[in-house]
């Protein structure tokens, strides 16, 4: 990796003390993380995919005057978000919400399974030591950090990050700008919950769990996505199609310049379920949902850009 590599992490202060870790473009493998604190203690929100990216991490917490982070939050179990994790420890207590501690005991190395030949160094299975139910409040120093459970959304463990003071929200994969949603091991109802959760926040700053730090617009084509889905899958399956015939019929329209619109299958298989009448949350076979994505894409499974 040169030093001119796009997909190289940039920093972005939010407001003081609170900074957002943003790693181009956004795309499979490449989540955003964030950090905020004082010269006495910090908060890290989310890791990275890789060992070399958390490292990349834990140099820029360190850059701007931040003590290693007592406090890593998940927003979630995914490996994107929490492989990096065991470069904080011994030094950090790891937080989130307790389905994401279940879910990424269940889970192990994912990231592994879909992605044998990537480098992803030493990475060690490190879920939540300490979990919630619905909310948990932190404060470092003076800032106030609120963790948010919406109910079953990108997965059935999500955390929203809000600081209220700052008027900033980490959304972790609730929302991915300029990518596309991804719902199979959540819940597309749950998914519209979970926004207009996040427009009750009223943050102005958006840090996305991919992609550019965003404002509350994000909200509004996240949800004229997921509306989108929801009709084309009713009409799919009144048809009796597949989700994989529904989704090679489908006009994406605006979503045609969304990163990774392979996923549209992925959540096409979420929205059937639902219809179905299965509850949120109920797992999909991973092996149907990806190989799908791959057929989508003339038979090239999705490629992990850590
Ligand atoms: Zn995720």
């Amino acid at each position: 990796m040169s030093a001119t590599d796009p997909t190289d992490p940039y920093v972005v202060a939010l407001a003081p003390k609170v900074h957002a870790f943003v790693q181009p473009d956004g795309g499979w493998c490449l989540n955003n993380a964030g950090f905020l604190g004082d010269a006495r203690e910090s908060l890290l929100v989310d890791t990275a995919a890789t060992e070399r990216r958390a490292r990349l991490l834990r140099e820029a917490v360190l850059a701007h005057g931040l003590p290693v982070p007592g406090t890593v939050v998940s927003t979630h179990h995914h490996g994107d978000h929490t492989y990096g994790n065991g470069v904080f420890l011994p030094e950090a207590r790891i937080v989130g919400h307790e389905n994401c501690r279940r879910e990424q005991l269940a889970a192990g190395h994912q990231l592994h399974l879909l992605w044998p030949r990537t480098d992803f160094g030493k990475v060690d299975i490190l879920p939540p030591s300490v979990t919630y139910h619905e909310r948990l409040t932190l404060y470092v120093g003076d800032v106030e950090v609120r963790l948010l459970h919406p109910g079953p959304a990108h997965t059935t463990g999500d955390t929203i990050v809000h600081l209220p003071d700052q008027g900033v929200v980490f959304t972790g994969d609730l929302v991915f700008h300029g990518g596309t949603p991804f719902l199979p091991m959540g819940s597309l109802t749950g998914s519209l919950r979970a926004l207009e959760l996040l427009r009750s926040l009223d943050a102005p700053t958006v840090v996305p769990g991919h992609g550019r730090v965003t404002d509350p617009s994000a909200y509004d084509a996240t949800e004229r996505y997921l509306l989108w889905v929801r009709e084309l899958a009713a009409e799919g399956y009144a048809r009796g199609a597949t989700p994989l015939e529904t989704a090679r019929r489908a006009e994406l329209g605006e979503f045609a310049a969304w990163r990774e619109n392979e996923r549209l299958v992925a959540n096409l298989h979420r929205a059937y379920a639902e219809l179905e009448g299965l509850p949120e949350g109920h797992a999909l076979d991973p092996a149907v949902v990806f190989g799908d994505m791959a057929a989508m894409n003339g038979g090239v499974p999705v490629a992990c850009h850590a």
